[in-house]
């Protein structure tokens, strides 16, 4: 049996404070199988650099966008240079984007305004055909009925689902498929748990979120592409299915929601 190949489809592998791991993080992470990942874009300061970041190595792709926790940075001309910026060969998706309520709570982004940044992105999903990346906190139910209102045809990545089984049955509905990461691993996440056996394996993506989400064994120590395939393992016992199948599955899944992964660089 070939060993397995994964991919960590949510990755913040740019962000400096992996500037000293990175190197050994990368190895490890391809030693056991990890064959790729998709890092997200956050802003336009950083998404300019994402470019030449990614052409350090072919495996790391990513996507463009402008994320709810840096709300207060975007500028209405961000997404002028958005929409050029996405038209770069080799742009995998559209985000990171989304809706975070807890950050209305803490009074850091209304409502309004991360709802009219993911409206503009949702509108170049539409035109540019290029998935979406999603950021949903507290806002599945309102978000996935604004997507079916609209009609978006499109696909996209739920990252770090942690709804419910109708929330997760919504977006599978959408054509969307959900991240699922550390947050499994955390011994009180047992709903999380009961919720992912209930979502068809076909709607599943492995992800990181790395530096952040550590799983519950790393402890304070910041997250990395290389528990991908230790994130598989724990899925398929999850699943019940055969680790290689699930990465099969995964595989197949990434190339259906991301199509610009299927072009000549991963396929290599
Ligand atoms: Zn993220």
């Amino acid at each position: 049996m070939t060993p397995a190949v994964w991919f960590d489809s949510h990755c913040h592998f740019d962000f400096s404070v992996l500037d000293a791991s990175r190197e050994g993080d990368w190895q490890l992470a391809s030693s056991l199988g990890v064959e790729g990942l998709l890092i997200p874009g956050v802003t336009r300061t950083q998404g300019e650099s994402l470019s030449a970041f990614c052409a350090q190595n072919r495996r790391w792709r990513y996507a463009l966008g402008l994320h709810p926790y840096w709300c207060q940075d975007h500028r209405e001309d961000d997404l002028l240079w958005l929409a050029t910026a996405l038209q770069q060969p080799g742009v995998v998706a559209v985000g990171e984007c989304g809706m975070d309520r807890v950050l209305v709570k803490e009074g850091s982004a209304t409502w309004d305004a991360q709802w009219q940044w993911l409206m503009k992105q949702v509108e170049l999903a539409e035109s540019t055909g290029l998935p979406l990346v999603l950021h949903i906190r507290g806002a599945h139910d309102e978000v996935a009925a604004e997507l079916r209102r609209r009609r978006f045809s499109g696909q996209g990545l739920v990252h770090a689902f942690s709804g419910s089984v109708q929330q997760a049955a919504n977006w599978c509905d959408l054509g969307f498929c959900l991240g699922v990461g550390g947050a499994m691993t955390h011994p009180r996440a047992q709903r999380l748990r009961r919720t992912l056996q209930q979502i068809p394996p076909e709607n599943l993506l492995l992800e990181t979120d790395a530096p952040d989400m550590p799983p519950a064994f790393l402890g304070r120590h910041h997250n990395s592409p290389a528990m991908i395939p230790l994130y598989g393992h724990i899925l398929s016992c999850l699943l019940g299915i055969e680790t290689e199948d699930l990465a099969e599955q995964l595989q197949k899944n990434l190339l259906r929601v991301f199509p610009v992964l299927a072009g000549s660089e991963m396929a290599g």
